[in-house]
């Protein structure tokens, strides 16, 4: 299977892409990590990855969305978004996610990639606005990797995002990447409506005749406004998704990533281990996309590395998360997500200012958090991966409960 795979990024990709996805991403961002233990050594913190929401347009109306798209537009300025990635070079970070909103309703989005050539970035996008114009400048770029969001068939597609034709347009916008052989993802969001016609071989099978390299599969997360909880997943259907994505690693050629288990099977949140955090598009410094609350934001009149280093507020998050599990405290405690919220003031970052009352009308729910099973990985390659550059960092070793 791996050989298949190296032949499968020889053959469909460009070389140049290629290369730039080996140093840009891979190589950095293995010294990023390595930065990152050793800045946790020595008690400083500043995450390896982060992600930034550049605007909160969406052109779509998603089921369980917590981003404010109906709101008046707000978009992070290219010069602000700039002065970002080079403090955060300095910090030895040269990969980036991009994230909304729609992201390519930014209208410098291009030159975003075009600005930092040494970087690596992700972009989360639901593929509408990718044209083929767009694709031939993103091969030009080359250090971009669209993750292309498909969400179920042509009918729970238009369903779960709230618009019409919506898997066609996707598909296009993934076949324009291709085309190009740009370096390109796709993901879904696994909820009830689209468990049983994406989580199987057929599917995998498809992407992989379409020219799409890897794959993610994320958990849903029922929040913000029209969070439609009956969509959550059962710990049974979660246990499903991993047992899959195990199991395909050591039989398709592509690659599926998954920011939530290290190599024994052990669950991890990847802000409470400090692997990322995020900024929202007005700024904020959250811990994580779901978690709309921040007392800091980049435009703070001092360095970005200062800013992470002493923030207590994300310490406070980080430890309150690693001490109560391994898994997601938005879904199994968001009562204690409020008491930290309250303990600390820390700013409702959303246009609604409704995170408080979504919070506290949470149901808590299980996460990826299994505690009676742990599937590990059977790939040597992704044991040897998650085992060096993502694992929990020690961060449930001894966390300090913020709140006792
Ligand atoms: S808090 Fe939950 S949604 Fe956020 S990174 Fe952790 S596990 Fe993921």
């Amino acid at each position: 299977m791996y050989l298949r795979y190296a032949k499968r990024l020889l053959t469909e990709t460009d070389l140049r892409l290629l290369w730039k996805l080996t140093w840009n991403f891979a190589f950095k961002g293995a010294i990023a990590i390595q930065k990152h233990k050793r800045r946790l050594a020595r008690g400083d913190f500043f995450p390896p990855f982060i992600y930034i929401s550049i605007i909160n347009s969406c052109n779509l109306r998603c089921q369980g969305c917590w981003v404010d798209v109906a709101a008046k537009q707000e978009k992070i300025e290219i010069d602000a978004i700039s002065r970002l990635i080079r403090e955060s070079n300095e910090q030895g970070n040269y990969f980036f996610g991009i994230v909304g909103g729609e992201p390519f309703m930014h209208a410098d989005i291009l030159e975003i990639f075009r600005r930092h050539p040494n970087c690596y970035f992700q972009v989360f996008t639901n593929g509408h606005f990718i044209t083929d114009e767009v694709a031939a400048e993103l091969r030009k770029c080359g250090n971009v990797t669209p993750l292309i969001s498909v969400e179920g068939s042509e009918i729970v597609s238009d369903e779960r995002r709230g618009g019409e034709a919506v898997l066609n347009k996707t598909m296009e916008g993934i076949r324009n990447c291709t085309k190009h052989n740009i370096v390109t993802g796709v993901c879904t969001s696994v909820c009830k409506t689209n468990l049983d016609d994406l989580v199987n071989e057929t599917w995998a099978d498809r992407l992989i005749e379409l020219g799409v390299l890897y794959m993610w599969y994320h958990t849903y997360r029922p929040m913000g406004p029209e969070a439609s909880p009956e969509l959550a997943l059962s710990p049974e259907e979660q246990l499903r998704i991993r047992q899959f994505v195990v199991d395909m690693r050591v039989k398709k050629p592509i690659a599926i990533i998954d920011a939530y288990y290290d190599a024994e099977g052990q669950a991890l949140c990847p802000a409470a281990t400090g692997f990322t955090h995020h900024i929202s598009p007005w700024g904020d410094i959250e811990p994580c996309p779901i978690v709309q609350f921040a007392k800091e934001s980049i435009y703070d009149d001092r360095p970005l590395a200062d800013t992470f280093n002493n923030s207590q507020f994300l310490t406070d998050f980080r430890n309150l998360a690693a001490t109560h599990t391994r898994g997601c405290i938005v879904l199994e405690r968001p009562d204690l997500l409020h008491e930290l919220t309250v303990l600390h003031g820390a700013k409702d970052t959303t246009a609604r200012k409704t995170a408080a009352a979504e919070l506290l009308a949470m149901t808590p729910r299980t996460s990826q958090y299994n505690r009676a099973k742990e599937i590990p990985e059977k790939s040597w390659a992704y044991r040897f991966a998650k085992r060096h550059f993502f694992n929990d960092f020690g961060a449930y070793d001894a966390p300090r409960d913020p709140l006792a």
